[in-house]
């Protein structure tokens, strides 16, 4: 079942977001396979971002992640990748439609509350790099009548 990494940033931690992220992606219908709460230091931030260390808002985009504890976590589930992006809408909050959490809850593209992978291969990557220890296995499938 394909996965993708998603993380709450530090804007969306502080501004206490946390729960109506994680809900929006469980009344989906989404699966839950990680979690966890950790702050990040700069070379795993600038390794996370590395396709866009060439921007001119590389730097302070690194600080940005780095500047708190962020929420990473893993969602499993038939099309979670682009669904997920759909959930999160447009990367500039200015642009995202209302209903999606940057459109309900961010106004800066820089401060925009939520990361979500852009494919199911970065998302591999993704998930390899902040859960190096891997995700716990269920036991069996538990609900395969959702789909
Ligand atoms: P997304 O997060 O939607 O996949 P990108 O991968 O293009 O978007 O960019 C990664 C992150 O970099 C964005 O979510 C945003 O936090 C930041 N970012 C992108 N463009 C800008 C910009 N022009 N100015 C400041 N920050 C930006
Ligand atoms: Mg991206």
């Amino acid at each position: 079942m394909e996965q993708t990494f998603i993380m709450i940033k530090p804007d969306g931690v502080q501004r206490g977001l946390v729960g109506e992220i994680i809900s929006r992606f469980e009344k989906k219908g989404f699966t839950l396979k990680g979690l966890k709460f950790i702050t990040v230091d700069r070379p795993f931030a600038e390794k996370h971002y590395a396709d866009l260390s060439a921007k001119p808002f590389f730097n302070g985009l690194v600080e940005y992640i780095i500047s708190g504890p962020v929420v990473a976590m893993v969602w499993e589930g038939k099309n979670v990748v682009t669904t997920g992006r759909k959930i999160i809408g447009a990367t500039n909050p200015a642009e995202s439609a209302p209903g999606t959490i940057r459109g309900d809850y961010a106004i800066d593209i820089g401060r925009n509350v939520i990361h979500g992978s852009d494919a199911v291969e970065s998302g591999r990557k993704e998930i390899a790099l902040w859960f190096p220890e891997g995700i716990a296995e269920w036991r069996s499938s538990l609900h395969p009548w959702i789909y």
